[in-house]
């Protein structure tokens, strides 16, 4: 099969909002005018396509990554295909929304007319602009009362974007909002049916000529300023064709120099059409990106957006498919792919067999035989390949993203309602554990209870609604508890023995074993010193199990030991009674006895954290970030915002939104990430662990 559409056709974009800005509205009737649906479907009605889970509506964000593929011509352009990848908002989902952020090319930033810059739409446009991705901005829900196009115009400016200017003016406010004019073409565009599809051209309106002709000329100067071939046009007096502006302006929006605006209400159905004709007109295409960088070994590389380099791509997303299974995700970067062929995967070193490949629409799916450079599909068959990783060709290997999924720092005892249920929950929970790589699951040896781990509170919380809406599963939860670690600060030797020699075959196993410390992250080594045969070799590789069963429980509170080398150097053994489970017995005494002599501390995670705040506040959020044990890095300046860098250990961290939106009245936000295990403040330890002593 040849490539439908030519890779500057393409348009992979995601939209991005605060919670209730109308995300999935707006979705829906993409799909809607796209063609591809064929009923309105409103949130409330459950119907909405892109929420394929129903806790998702529930909380009405949306979680999964999934992307949808459409098709939209605007007049006098090409045909476009855009792929809406859709993103993440909740801050626990850090890394998704990173990730997702970057297999995108081009974002609709989405605002409720009524409330304005809200926190969170500062937290995503700071995060699209790190990851310089370029925007265009709708202002939604112009149809309700209090809605205020000039305002929020406003506060995007200040608080986001001062080069944001419209390219569009709502005619009539609140329930009175019918219409759009479009400035360059200086057209009204009024919507004389419900479900928007009857659209009337008509001249401006006179009481909106003057305003038009004021945005229009802010617009047009914005534009010519980044454009050496249309300023000289413009010096001279000459009226830039309408073409040109919009070339230029998408030019200026690819380097996000400048972010059109746009107006509308999805719910009402006015304005969702010209959003696609700016998806079309300004957002970028692969082609308009740099080549991706990826590494080789650990040199850097790139690789071209063309079909004809070989193949690279991206699994950005796991998801289990009722009706087909484990379907991975995945952007193409470079090179082309077909159905049933072999990828590598060389983070596992596998290769793998791609058995089809599906372009998910609104409402259905389409099997295609390829996937090309800059494309976006799901495709099944991948059993070792997990989120984050890179396929690519084996004769020609790149690793795009070298991520490492930091290890879960929080974590709750669950348990399910009904005591039969239990063997279901382990299922459930392991089916769950390999969509998500910073989920994961245990049994506690001492209590049996599970405990589930992860890089957030919220993120549980979805875990357990998922377990009852999808596995009809209902759980109890215990208190969410910082996941704490164990270390030795002094070096010590120590000698374990298992001996029982009375009577029938007896049991012998004998090790002396030296404790070292070792740096922060390095977390576990093992050397084998044994002398002219003290133990034989074949119990080495019990005296290492046993080594690393016993690391599992610390000797303050029982949290597992890291950072610690362990060499065996010497021991006995007997002739008949010596056997593995004797020397891994033997090795884990040592452990235990050993580490509870080797001065052990305790470690907890330490969070990166970046909140931006408005400058009046910034001393007051210093200061109660200080009685949180935070090391404040230090402070930045970001459009009308600042932003505080600093290491905050997680336990003084749960509930941090509530507080800093209370100092901040609502317009502070954060983002955070696991950094690194520090020690305890010895005060602190105390409290940890003299209640479980
Ligand atoms: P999301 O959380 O960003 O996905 O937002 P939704 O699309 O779920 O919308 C949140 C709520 O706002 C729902 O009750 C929608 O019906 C409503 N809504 C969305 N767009 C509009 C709009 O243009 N006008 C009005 N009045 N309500 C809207």
């Amino acid at each position: 099969m040849k490539r439908e559409y030519k890779l500057d056709q393409v348009r992979n974009i995601g939209i991005i909002a605060h919670i209730d800005a109308g995300k999935t509205t707006t979705t829906e009737r993409i799909l809607f005018y796209t063609g591809k649906k064929h009923k309105i479907g409103e949130v409330h009605e459950g119907e909405a396509e892109m929420d394929w889970m129903k806790e998702e509506k529930e909380h009405g964000v949306t979680i999964t990554a999934a992307a949808t593929t459409c098709f939209w011509t605007p007049a006098d352009y090409k045909t476009c295909q855009i792929n809406i990848i859709d993103t993440p908002g909740h801050i626990d989902f850090t890394a998704e929304v990173q990730r997702s952020l970057r297999v995108l090319d081009g974002g609709v930033l989405i605002f409720d007319g009524v409330s304005g810059v809200e926190s969170q739409s500062e937290t995503v446009f700071h995060q699209a602009e790190k990851f310089a991705v370029p925007l265009v901005a709708y202002i939604n829900k112009l149809d309700r009362l209090g809605a205020d196009f000039y305002e929020t115009l406003k506060q995007i400016r200040e608080r986001l974007h001062p080069r944001s200017f419209p390219i569009q003016l709502p005619i009539g406010k609140e329930s009175s909002f019918k219409g759009i004019i479009d400035l360059f073409e200086r057209k009204a565009k009024i919507y004389k049916d419900e479900l928007g599809k009857e659209i009337k051209e008509e001249e401006v309106p006179a009481e909106y000529k003057e305003e038009v002709e004021k945005y229009r000329h802010e617009l047009v100067e914005a534009i010519v300023e980044h454009n050496d071939n249309l300023m000289p046009q413009y010096l001279e007096g000459k009226e830039i064709s309408v073409k040109d502006l919009r070339e230029g302006l998408r030019q200026a929006v690819i380097k996000a120099q400048i972010i059109p605006v746009l107006v509308g209400s999805s719910l009402k159905n006015k304005g969702v059409q010209p959003l696609l004709d700016a998806v079309c007109y300004f957002l970028p295409s692969p082609l308009d990106k740099e080549a991706i960088e990826g590494f080789v070994a650990d040199e850097k590389t790139t690789r071209k957006p063309e079909d004809s380099e070989s193949f690279s791509a991206l699994v950005f997303k796991i998801a289990t498919d009722p009706y087909v299974g484990r379907l991975s995700y995945l952007r193409v970067y470079s090179g082309k792919i077909s159905a049933g062929s072999y990828v590598f995967n060389p983070i596992t070193s596998k290769k793998e067999r791609i058995s089809r490949i599906l372009r998910m629409h609104s409402n259905h799916r389409e099997e295609i035989e390829e996937v090309a450079t800059g494309d976006i599909a799901a495709v099944i068959g991948l059993k070792n390949t997990t989120t984050g990783d890179t396929l690519c060709d084996e004769s020609a290997p790149i690793i795009l993203e070298k991520i490492i999924f930091p290890e879960p720092v929080v974590s709750v005892a669950v348990e399910s309602k009904n005591k039969i249920d239990q063997e279901k929950l382990g299922l459930a929970l392991s089916r769950l554990t390999s969509e998500d790589p910073t989920f994961k699951v245990k049994t506690d040896q001492e209590t049996g209870q599970t405990i589930i781990s992860g890089m957030g509170e919220f993120q549980l919380n979805i875990i357990i609604e998922r377990l009852f809406n999808e596995f009809k599963l209902e759980v109890k939860k215990g208190a969410p508890q910082v996941a704490y670690k164990e270390t030795i600060t002094q070096e010590v030797e120590s000698e374990g023995k298992y001996i029982h020699q009375s009577g029938g075959r007896g049991q012998y196993g004998h090790c002396w074993l030296k404790l070292k410390p070792l740096e922060r992250g390095k977390n576990f080594e093992f050397i084998d010193k044994i002398k002219s045969g003290a133990i034989p070799q074949e119990f080495v590789p019990a005296i290492k199990k046993g080594v690393i069963e016993a690391l599992t429980e610390g000797p303050l509170a029982g949290y597992p030991i890291v950072d610690m080398e362990v060499t065996v150097f010497d021991g006995s053994y007997h002739e008949v009674d010596s056997s593995e489970a004797a020397f891994k017995i033997a090795a884990a005494r040592a452990i235990r006895e050993g580490s509870s002599r080797a001065k052990p501390v305790l470690l907890e995670p330490i969070m990166k954290i970046e909140v931006v705040v408005p400058e009046k506040q910034l001393g007051e959020v210093i200061g109660d970030l200080n009685s949180r044990r935070a090391q404040i890095e230090g402070t930045r300046v970001r459009g009308q915002m600042r932003v505080i860098d600093a290491q905050v250990p997680l336990a003084t961290m749960f509930n941090y939104i509530t507080n800093l939106r209370s100092i901040t009245e609502g317009r502070g936000s954060f983002t955070m990430e696991f950094s690194k295990y520090e020690k305890v403040p010895n005060n602190i330890t105390e409290q940890i662990v003299t209640p479980k002593a």
